[in-house]
């Protein structure tokens, strides 16, 4: 989020107007006490390092810098306390160099500490608080109550400027549960430094530091661990999901929604060699789906060629470190990219690429659970292929390369659907049996039969109207479905199928003779026409109607005729 030119004018104002004076208040008027440079120089250290070492518990990031800063309020006052937390702005002011208006940010969150330090000190002088008193229960009872005030009035600070800029937070949030407990750490190891720091000098802030430090780190490798348990297992979770969908469409739109929740990211693009030529075969930028046209040659010099050569993931950081490798897709504004092959069986399917215009957005983890999803997602898509093929050869006749019964079945359902939702659609059936065809089986052999059922299904299939489907019903009977033709252009179109079979030549190879001769004979098609919603508005009946009119308009009439059905 950008901020308005008030909103900077506004929060340098209140800077300079409020922030500044109080700074000049905590150090000069409130009690303090003479200052041990070197112990201070080392409280501004431990101060620094541990502002810079931040870690995340859920969404929630925490900061521990209070037991040093604290530590200098109860020792030297809170002009020293000040000046060590002004100071430790400046690995916030590194980690957020990237974003916009970092000065005004900057100036804010230095106003806020000064404020809340301000009022909080004004608070425990007013009760009794003694700069410089080591007693343990005085450290406790003090240091308590302006931790709490301090945290209280950051928090009030945050909300307010929230409700400002429009943002509805609760007031206590998983945030500040988060925080307030932080409490119960640096508020022990506070006091022990202060009681130490008055025992043994420089030597307390090592020993009570490096334990801390060691702390610090080992919680921040749990958290770590705890991410990245939490990704796996909703890696794992995604991993099912997509193998339960069937077609790959699904499964592309599910992988790239799936991917997009799983980390931080503005972009994400899937990537396919199609014939040696480079496609986007789906990309998401900015939480909308889009559809990119690129140039493959841009894509073949660049780092994604590079994926696919070596099947190796990489992840950069920053722009410099890829941007000489760009494809023509990839903009500059974006800073981070993590690039993942999709493998199966040992060779490159497709690579993912994830981008963030944030510098150093992705971690390493994070690559291998993109890498472990690409691998779900390559086996989803295989599966789905086979899938697909296994569904067409079962809905297809083996002989004819038609549709089968099974297919013309699914497809009347569908039909009966869209007849149903629009009843003044025009729907027609033809349904042909060739004649005497048991004649050919016995004459030739069955061999001949089927040769004679192929070049039949060729010719009908030149006569498909579009949007029509042919499927072979059984033994020699076939069948068209024929949407938006009524009942004469059907019938008319059954009697240019009956001439081209008739006149048509069929050259069979007989079985039955001795030299296996080559015979060209002669067919004839029978063919029962009817019609929705002229003879009836269901499908079975459409199908039941021009059976009856084959067999008795045209079969029982002298075969080789066209016959609609009659009521
Ligand atoms: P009609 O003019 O009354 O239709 O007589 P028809 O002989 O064509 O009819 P019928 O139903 O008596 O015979 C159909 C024959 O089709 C019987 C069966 O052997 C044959 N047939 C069915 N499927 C196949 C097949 O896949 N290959 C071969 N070669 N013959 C088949
Ligand atoms: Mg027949
Ligand atoms: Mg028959």
């Amino acid at each position: 989020m950008e901020f308005t030119y008030e909103t900077k004018r506004n929060t340098l104002l209140l800077w300079i107007i409020t922030g500044l004076p109080m700074m000049v208040a905590l150090y000069f008027f409130f009690p303090s006490q003479p200052i041990d440079l070197e112990i201070f120089a080392y409280l501004l250290i431990f101060a620094i390092i541990t502002t810079a070492i931040p870690f995340q518990v859920g969404e929630t990031t925490i900061v521990l810098s209070q037991w040093v800063t604290l530590t200098a309020f109860l020792l030297y006052g809170i002009g020293a306390e000040m000046i060590i937390v002004q100071f430790s702005l400046i690995p916030i002011i590194y980690q957020m160099r990237n974003r916009p208006d970092v000065v005004t940010r900057v100036l804010f969150i230095s106003w806020m500490f000064v404020a809340s330090s301000f009022i909080a000190a004004g608070v425990v002088h007013l009760l009794g608080f003694e700069v410089g008193n080591t007693n343990l229960m005085h450290l406790l009872i003090y240091g308590s109550i302006f931790a709490l005030i301090h945290m209280f009035v950051n928090h009030l600070i945050l909300y307010v400027r929230d409700r400002l800029i429009g943002i509805k937070e609760k007031f206590f949030s998983e945030d500040s549960k988060w925080d307030y407990s932080s409490i119960l750490i640096t508020l022990p190891f506070c006091i022990t430094l202060v009681i130490l720091i008055n025992e043994l000098g420089v030597p307390a802030i090592f020993l009570l530091g490096v334990p801390f430090f060691v702390i610090t780190f080992v919680v921040k490798m749990y958290n770590i661990s705890e991410r990245v348990n939490y990704s796996l297992s909703k890696a794992s979770e995604f991993g099912h999901e997509l193998a339960d969908r069937l077609s790959a469409q699904q499964i592309m739109d599910l992988f790239i929604h799936r991917v997009s929740q799983l980390f931080p990211h503005d972009a994400i693009y899937i990537v396919d060699n199609l014939n040696g030529k480079y496609v986007i075969l789906r990309a998401r930028i900015d939480k909308q789906d889009r559809e990119i046209h690129t140039d493959s040659d841009s894509i073949q010099n660049s780092f994604i060629n590079e994926c696919f050569q070596s099947e190796e993931k990489s992840v950069y950081g920053n722009t410099k470190e890829w941007m000489e490798q760009a494809p023509d897709f990839l903009t500059y504004d974006m800073n981070s990219v993590m690039i993942v092959p999709i493998h199966r069986n040992q060779r490159t399917e497709g690579v993912v690429i994830l981008t963030a215009r944030k510098k150093n957005a992705f971690e390493k983890y994070q690559m291998d659970i993109v890498h472990l999803l690409s691998t779900y997602f390559a086996v989803s898509l295989e599966k789905a292929k086979y899938i697909s093929a296994a569904v067409e050869r079962s809905e297809t006749c083996a002989l004819t390369g038609l549709y089968n019964y099974r297919y013309l079945d699914k497809m009347l359902a569908v039909e009966q659907d869209r007849v149903e939702a629009n009843p003044h659609l025009q729907f027609s059936l033809l349904m042909m049996d060739i004649d005497h065809f048991k004649r050919i089986n016995d004459t030739y052999g069955h061999h001949a039969g089927n040769i004679v059922l192929k070049e039949f299904a060729k010719i009908l299939e030149s006569f498909v109207p579009e949007g029509a489907v042919l499927a072979r019903y059984g033994g020699e009977e076939f069948v068209m479905l024929i949407p938006h033709l009524n009942k004469s252009e059907t019938a008319e179109l059954g009697e240019q199928i009956r001439q081209k079979i008739e006149i048509t030549p069929f050259l069979i190879e007989s079985d039955l003779t001795e030299t296996n001769q080559e015979e060209i004979i002669h067919i004839t098609v029978s063919i029962g026409v009817s019609n929705a919603p002229e003879d009836t508005d269901e499908m079975i009946g459409l199908l039941r109607n021009a059976d009856r009119a084959l067999y008795i308009g045209a079969k029982q009439a002298g075969r080789n005729k066209v016959a609609k059905y009659v009521k």
